[in-house]
């Protein structure tokens, strides 16, 4: 299998408050990116990397990068105005002699190459499997201030990231998407819409998404009970 991989980190980060993009925000001494550069590493099946961010952060975006020892070719562009965009912007910069591309949120600074491995052997043998936890609390469907329905808990799962694609796979999902005018919070979702069946890979809580003031404290204390990379 040839995988590409691609970190999408153009986020700017504005719930956590910090001032600078999310990537870029110091997570135990270290961008928050270097994580996910660091688990890259350490991967399989790893080809190449293609890394987006906002514009401007190259020089910092190739240090990091130096740091991390990746021994494949790692390719830097600007991101996009969503996610979505910043997905399709690397997308177009990966190989097209890759089997599977696999895409993770720098804000998921928790993931291992045990779960990145699980996802790229499930797609690259079935088509696209995603990170995911069954939900564990009671959902309310909520506006204004009240509940307006209780939503079944079973079969729900909250989805993470890596997610991995065949990449003929991903290509078209997001041809259509921008034909189409469809948006999407993760690239599974535009999968799915275009009929192709997207596998659950059974992840953890501790692959939390970074996104508040308070989840940036929760991966300081995670990170001072574990063994610093
Ligand atoms: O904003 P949120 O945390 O949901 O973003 C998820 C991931 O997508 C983050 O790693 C963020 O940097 C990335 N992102 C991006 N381009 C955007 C918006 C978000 O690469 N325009």
């Amino acid at each position: 299998m040839r995988a590409s991989a691609i970190i999408v980190a153009a986020g700017s980060g504005t719930r956590l408050g910090s001032g600078e993009p999310k990537a870029f925000v110091k997570l135990h001494a270290h961008p928050m990116l270097h994580y996910s550069l660091a688990t890259l590493a350490a991967t399989p099946h790893i080809a190449e990397v293609v890394i987006a961010i906002p514009g401007g952060l190259e020089r910092r975006t190739r240090e990091e990068v130096a740091r991390a020892s990746l021994e494949v070719p790692v390719k830097i562009t600007s991101g996009g105005i969503e996610r979505q965009d910043s997905v399709r912007i690397a997308l177009a910069l990966t190989s097209a002699e890759s089997d599977v591309v696999i895409i993770h949120d720098a804000a998921r600074p928790f993931a291992d190459a045990t779960l990145f491995a699980r996802c790229l052997e499930a797609a690259s043998a079935r088509g696209a499997a995603i990170a995911a936890i069954p939900v564990s609390d009671t959902l309310k469907r909520v506006a204004d201030g009240v509940i307006h329905a209780t939503v079944k808990r079973a079969g729900m799962y909250q989805a993470q990231t890596p997610q991995a694609f065949q990449r003929r796979l991903l290509v078209a999902a997001h041809e259509r998407a921008t034909r189409e005018h469809i948006i999407a919070t993760d690239d599974a979702d535009l999968v799915e819409q275009l009929g192709g069946t997207v596998e659950i890979v059974e992840a953890s809580a501790i692959n939390m998404k970074i996104t508040t003031p308070s989840d940036l404290m929760l991966a300081e204390l995670l990170l001072t009970s574990k063994k610093p990379r």
